[in-house]
């Protein structure tokens, strides 16, 4: 029976482990990406609302909704009672594209705890590890790991974690080593396949597995009729059922989502407190209705990046002209922009223009996509030269 049939009966939030830290969490994350950086009213009841609900994991990073978030949750959450205070766990970040070296990461730490007016952080993450390569330079002497774990043994930190945009194979190589507590990446019905093997390999070894993005960054919002063959039955909701996706894993601790007001909170609480057992069943059928659609989107796995001889970031423009193709045309210039200002991680100076049209990527495309459109169509709506 779906959450919104009006007989349907609510349990209460689920937490678990997180790995092996002793530290018990809300299978229900608060993602601090999506507040209206000019509304501080609105992204502080969302917080406390998310609080009173159950809520324990509250992830945010620097720079998220225009430099507002971490503010905004440090202020929503000092105010609580103290009492309160101390089941609630803040995640953050250090990108080392902005803190390259140890005494970076350092003053990073220091400013977040002011804001947090709090005098530890909870899961501290390095931020958003494209590859292995990056991991190595995280992990260099005078790097920006040598800073955490300073912080760690000074008691500024509890936990050292990392978020990351790598591939699973990639993922699981990063557990091995055997350096972080928690893994943070994207999962969702559109790209499971590509990061399952990380997503597993980090739950057999006792690391956390937190996920983000399980909407797919939006992607499975809008088109509501195609997602519509999700739901359970006429009262079910497709974004629901992609949040259900996630949360009937075994193998996730944290689900995160993105909430900019109480009402979404309230919403995504009732999702998470329908699923009172992770069920492999639920995500089975899930999958097999997703693939019934035929439809095929970039799931991001960048096996055709060997075979460009352009070096075009393939995966990330066949991801900008999905969102085009699902009706987020702002979304895909803001991403784009993203990616603009990391340039040399993101798109290594490489354009969708460059595109030869020699076709030699389609070959090695796991979803069979006609890239070469994708190329020729992204560069005309991005505007490059
Ligand atoms: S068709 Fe374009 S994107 Fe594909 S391999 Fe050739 S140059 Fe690269
Ligand atoms: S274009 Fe195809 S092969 Fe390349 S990353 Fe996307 S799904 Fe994978």
């Amino acid at each position: 029976m779906s959450i919104l049939s009006p007989n349907y009966k609510i349990g209460e939030m689920r937490y678990k482990e997180f790995g092996k830290t002793g530290k018990k969490v809300s299978v229900l994350g608060f993602g601090g990406m999506r507040f209206d950086p000019k509304d501080e009213e609105t992204a502080i009841r969302a917080v406390q609302r998310a609080a009173e609900l159950g809520i324990n994991y509250f992830d945010t990073a620097p720079g998220y909704c225009e430099d507002t978030s971490e503010t905004f949750i440090g202020k929503a959450l000092s105010a609580l009672p103290k009492k309160k205070q101390k089941d609630i766990h803040i995640s953050t970040k250090s990108h080392i594209g902005a803190d390259p070296k140890a005494d970076d990461v350092r003053r990073r730490i220091e400013d977040q705890l002011r804001k947090f007016k709090r005098d530890k952080i909870q899961f501290y993450n390095m931020w958003c590890i494209l590859d292995l390569a990056q991991f190595k330079e995280i992990m260099a002497p005078g790097g920006p790991y040598e800073g955490v774990l300073k912080a760690k043994q000074e008691g500024l930190i509890e936990h050292i974690c990392a978020s990351t945009h790598a591939s699973g194979e990639e993922i699981a190589e990063i557990v091995k080593a055997g350096v972080f507590e928690g893994i943070t990446l994207g999962y969702n019905i559109l790209n499971h396949e590509f990061r399952k093997e990380g997503m597993m390999a980090a739950a057999k070894a006792g690391c956390a597995v937190v996920t983000m993005n399980p909407l797919g960054g939006g992607m499975l919002t809008r088109d509501e009729e195609m997602l519509s063959v999700l739901k359970e039955d006429e009262a079910d909701s497709f974004i629901a059922a992609a949040l259900r996706f996630n949360l009937s894993h075994p193998e996730i601790t944290v689900v995160l989502a993105g909430m900019k007001d109480a009402a979404e909170v309230e919403f995504n609480v009732k999702v998470a407190e329908s699923v009172q057992e992770p069920d492999p069943e639920v995500v089975e059928r899930l999958i097999k209705k997703f693939e019934s659609l035929g439809e095929s989107f970039c799931t991001g796995c960048r096996y055709c990046l060997e075979h460009c001889p352009e070096e075009i970031q393939i995966h990330l423009y066949a991801g900008l002209w999905d969102r085009v193709r699902m009706k987020l045309p702002e979304d895909a210039h803001r991403v784009y922009k993203v990616y603009l200002a990391g340039e040399d991680n993101w798109l290594k100076g490489k354009r969708a223009s460059d595109c030869t049209q020699c076709g030699e990527c389609e070959q090695a495309c796991t979803q069979k996509l006609p890239i070469r459109e994708y190329m020729e169509n992204i560069a005309k709506f991005l505007g490059e030269e």
